[in-house]
């Protein structure tokens, strides 16, 4: 998955969906008859198939209509289960709590007796038939990558959120029908046709089923080819994107990673690209991605590399994280949350490799490559949890967030990625540029690639040490399970770069106050602008166990505060000095003071050092474009 709001922190959107899901884990159980929880039961299943209709015959109402039809039933009692969470998204959101006016019956029409015995499981009798159907209809209203949307332009699912399996079947095939409303005449999916049987798509399995993305409507669709294997790019909504400079742009980036990869692990790929206000980030399958842009984005440096950035991360999931992954994450248990340490490697050196194939595919200078890579550093090096949080915790606890997480915590997307470009940079020293990263991700999909079960713990600095050749526990214990600044001017000095850190021209006192940013839930609303309620303090900061959320800065050494006089106020006293602060806390009115900090916001840069040596220049040219030097060792 792939944010463009933010990197370094949960965006608000995700935060109130989480907050939404949450809620709505405890709320009451929908209609019909809610069983005491029991245990989902597996079946005996050698011959079961499961086919679904799907009709939107109301798109306006939202609403998703489904028919899952079971046959070979051979058990006294079928467990159907929707998933808690969306491989990809790593995060509880519940399936089955949009789901509505679900019944059981056979294909005759008879009822059969359905009882919901999980929030996400309903048991259903199936009192000597060897045939089922199930319907159901699904609450369609959420516009984003990682979602589903029924309107009156387009229907888009993830199959997660839309179609339940049968417990203990989901290594069974599926087919799906889809009966679009009239009018709509395009269908964008990986999902492969049924030969002979329009808008009738099959899969081997659930896994394979629910990880094809799924557009309706009346899209625009281009096509490529690539070494023969077609390609669509599905787009809905207006833009004003060039489409010839935009898919030219898309084949650029396929071109240069599938040259480092080595092949296509796909008979064909479909891009799925939503056009709309807020644009959403991306989410990656099996041979497909759905991207959420800014339909004006086209108008802007920032909109198109925008694009960029996200396609091809969204493309280099396919390898990393949807083929070769850690343990974890495939086969999927849909039930539950399934942390993993590593999404520092599966996250954020999809990134790297994002960032680096724009480079490498010739859409970004090296000094606009450069520049990405400096904004990865400012926004860690910005950030007080990574001194104490590590990037393995920090990619486990992906599945929530904390409440402390402006002082506890980063993105193991950022982190990750600077971890990629320090291993990738380190190896190319040690081995005269001879071994890289590039070889240890080829080395994962050799070995780690479905359908061979993914990496055990420890099985990523197993592959860099097994592709390098020497020991890099020093650089794990350090920078992965441990919270040591990273070596970033070593790493890059390799490559004759240099680091340059410049202080901001005017103090970061470290405070936020209410309405300076996007609202996140629970936070606090000012009435009256000119009130400085304090949202957030940084621990790095002056204020640090001094103010609090909730504390109204009333006057700065006697004087009135206003949003407008703050920092003018704070840039005259210096590093050292006493500041007194007038507050009130609660109904209590106080004088606190604090001690100004020296500056501490910074910018980074990153330069090409006019005195690098042949050597240093060498390495840095196989970087960025990916081929090996001719004079490197072997
Ligand atoms: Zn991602």
């Amino acid at each position: 998955m792939k944010t463009t709001t933010s990197r370094a922190r949960r965006p608000a959107a995700l935060a109130l969906l989480l907050y939404v899901a949450l809620l709505n884990v405890s709320s009451p159980a929908m209609t019909g008859a809610v069983a005491a929880a029991q245990t989902p039961r597996a079946v005996a299943t050698t011959n079961l198939t499961v086919s679904y209709e799907l009709g939107m015959s109301r798109p306006t109402t939202h609403l998703f209509e489904v028919t899952m039809t079971i046959a070979n039933v051979t058990a006294p009692q079928l467990d159907v289960q929707f998933p808690v969470w969306i491989p990809g998204a790593y995060r509880v959101v519940d399936a089955a709590r949009n789901v509505q006016e679900f019944r059981a019956g056979t294909t005759a029409g008879q009822t059969l007796p359905a009882a919901k015995t999980q929030t996400n499981t309903w048991r259903v009798e199936t009192s000597g038939n060897s045939a089922l159907r199930v319907s159901y209809k699904v609450y369609a209203d959420a516009l984003s990558v990682a979602g589903i949307h029924l309107d009156d332009t387009h229907g888009y699912f993830n199959g997660t959120l839309l179609f339940p399996y049968v417990v203990g079947a989901k290594d069974r095939p599926i087919t799906l029908t889809i009966n679009k409303p009239r009018g709509w005449k395009t269908i964008s999916t990986g999902l492969e046709s049924v030969a002979g049987r329009p808008d009738t798509f099959t899969a081997p399995d659930y896994d394979t089923f629910a990880d094809c993305p799924t557009e309706i409507g009346t899209q625009n669709v281009l096509r490529f080819d690539h070494q023969n294997v077609p390609y669509e790019i599905a787009i809905w909504g207006s833009h004003n994107y060039d489409l010839t400079r935009f898919q030219k742009e898309v084949e650029a980036m396929v071109r240069s990673q599938i040259e480092m990869m080595g092949a296509a692990p796909f008979k064909r790929y479909v891009f799925i690209f939503h056009m709309s206000p807020n644009g959403g980030g991306g989410l990656e399958h099996l041979n497909s991605t759905t991207i959420g842009l800014r339909k004006y984005g086209g108008a802007t440096d920032q909109g198109w590399d925008s694009f960029r950035g996200v396609t091809s991360h969204e493309f280099f999931h396919l390898w990393n994280v949807k083929r070769f992954r850690p343990e974890a994450l495939g086969p999927f248990d849909y039930t539950r949350q399934v942390p993993t340490t590593d999404l520092y490697v599966s996250e954020g050196m999809t990134s790297y490799y994002g960032d680096l194939h724009i480079r490498r595919a010739g859409l970004w200078t090296p000094a606009r490559f450069y520049t990405a890579l400096a904004s990865e550093v400012q926004t860690l090096q910005g950030l007080p949890g990574r001194r104490i949080l590590t990037v393995e915790e920090s990619s486990v606890n992906t599945w929530f967030s904390n409440d402390n997480s402006r002082n506890s915590s980063f993105s193991y997307y950022n982190k990750g990625q600077l971890i990629g470009m320090l291993l990738d940079l380190e190896m190319r020293q040690r081995t005269g540029n001879a071994r890289t990263l590039d070889d240890v991700f080829r080395h994962l999909n050799d070995n780690y690639a479905l359908p061979k079960a993914g990496w055990p713990v420890g099985g990523f600095r197993k592959a860099v040490e097994t592709i390098a050749g020497s020991d890099f526990g020093e650089f794990f214990t350090r920078y992965v399970s441990g919270t040591e600044e990273l070596p970033y001017e070593r790493a890059l000095g390799y490559a004759g770069l240099k680091l340059e850190r410049k202080d901001a021209a005017t103090r970061d006192h470290g405070i936020t106050f209410a309405g300076d940013g996007p609202m996140r839930p629970g936070a606090l609303v000012n009435r009256d602008p000119s009130l400085l309620t304090v949202s957030g303090v940084d621990a790095d900061g002056p204020a640090n166990n001094v103010l609090a959320p909730g504390d109204m800065l009333l006057a700065i050494n006697g004087e009135r505060a206003t949003q407008a006089t703050l920092p003018l106020q704070l840039e005259r006293f210096k590093e050292g000095e006493r500041v007194p602060l007038t507050i009130f806390r609660g109904d209590r009115l106080l004088e606190v003071s604090m001690t100004m900090t020296g500056r501490r916001a910074a910018t980074y840069e990153i330069t090409e050092d006019p005195k690098a040596t042949a050597e240093q220049k060498a390495l840095r040219e196989s970087w960025l474009t990916g081929k090996k030097a001719e004079s490197s060792k072997q």
